[in-house]
């Protein structure tokens, strides 16, 4: 370990600490290190068991605020996980996906770049686009980066988060990692409609949703569509991966100014493959036969999501380069990834 994770007087500043990954990764920082955190969030529900922890302090707020913005930026690492990532609303909300992707996170890239913080931002693998059923792996440092039409309006939310990262590329003097996670999935991943959430959320969420309501799983224009699922425990260990190599006494230059893909290019599957996946542990963790539960049904994408709706048919993840800079590689494979998330969400919803 680190001899750094063991210093008590150091801080981690946490922005979107009572999100899925931000829950996650609060958790892992006081079981692995003896670190306090300084978290904001505008939600805690997910990290009620961390509320009274003396060695965290947490701010309800977010970053139009610039007193929180000036807070943050007064400690030496700066996570931020804050960002409008509702699929449906990236096509009737776009202003407000914009601001919340771009202003914002620009505003705490200023403040640290004054301050001398090291921003770690986390941004999207949608800033690869609108990717065709044939494309190939995804490098950070060679892949065009193409979007559809503005009456597409589905880019809002990876052409602001695409803006921010050039605009941290572009500051003079901040320090800076920029993170672009490959479907990140796990307990607390997403919400359940109508429960703690509106709108359509991520596909694992929405399956999950459908399976325990004994509704159809609906497969997006046909379900065609590729995506590569990573474990979150996975995504955390990439971060104490860049803590550890960012912390270190050499300064490794390797983590700074650097864009990392976070993914597992081994767990790709189509969406309608991930559809008969869920289905048959959901019936295992329910103890049912499969053809008990509805067949999927297709639907066309702008009916489901709204006008402007459009996809990325393949999401490959380059992975070199993370293994390469800090020695990471994400390992857990899909059928665990899926099966400790239906778990979690059939287990937490049912009450
Ligand atoms: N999708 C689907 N059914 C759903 C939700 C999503 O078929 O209920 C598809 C969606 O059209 C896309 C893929 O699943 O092709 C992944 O969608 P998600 O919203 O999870 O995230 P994305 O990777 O597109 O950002």
């Amino acid at each position: 370990m680190n001899p750094r994770f063991d210093d008590r007087s150091f801080t981690v500043a946490i922005v979107g600490c009572g999100g899925f990954i931000g829950s996650h990764l609060l958790d892992a920082v006081l079981c692995r290190t003896k670190w306090r955190v300084f978290g904001v969030d505008l939600d805690f529900y997910r990290i009620q068991h961390r509320l009274n922890d003396e060695r965290c302090e947490f701010v309800c707020a977010d970053l139009a605020d610039p007193e929180t913005v000036a807070r943050l930026a007064r400690f030496p690492v700066v996570v931020n996980l804050a960002a409008i990532c509702t699929p449906s609303r990236y096509m009737g909300e776009a202003p407000a996906v914009i601001r919340s992707n771009y202003d914002h996170p620009a505003a705490l890239a200023d403040a640290c770049a004054k301050s001398g913080s090291w921003l770690i931002h986390f941004s999207t693998s949608e800033v690869y686009g609108r990717t065709g059923a044939d494309s190939g792996v995804l490098d950070e440092d060679s892949t065009p980066l193409v979007f559809g039409p503005v009456t597409a309006s589905r880019w809002s939310y990876a052409t602001a988060k695409l803006l921010t990262e050039r605009y941290i590329a572009g500051l003079s003097g901040l320090k800076w990692t920029v993170v672009r996670p490959f479907n990140f999935v796990g307990p607390y991943m997403d919400y359940m409609p109508g429960v703690d959430g509106e709108g359509i959320p991520r596909v694992l969420a929405n399956f999950s949703t459908a399976l325990l309501r004994g509704e159809p799983l609906k497969l997006v224009n046909g379900g065609k569509a590729k995506r590569c699922f990573t474990s979150v425990h996975d995504a955390i260990d990439f971060l104490f991966a860049l803590f550890d190599a960012g912390s270190g006494t050499a300064q490794n230059a390797g983590v700074f100014s650097q864009v990392f893909n976070v993914g597992n290019a081994d767990n790709e599957l189509s969406i309608a493959e991930l559809a008969q996946k869920m289905r048959q542990i959901y019936a295992e963790i329910r103890g049912v036969d499969i053809a008990t539960l509805p067949e999927p049904q297709v639907v066309a994408g702008e009916e489901y999501y709204g006008t402007g709706y459009d996809d990325s048919m393949r999401r490959l993840p380059g992975v070199e380069k993370a293994e390469r800079l800090l020695g990471f590689r994400a390992s857990t494979p899909i059928d665990v990834c899926l099966r400790e998330s239906l778990t979690w969400f059939v287990k937490h919803y049912s009450v």
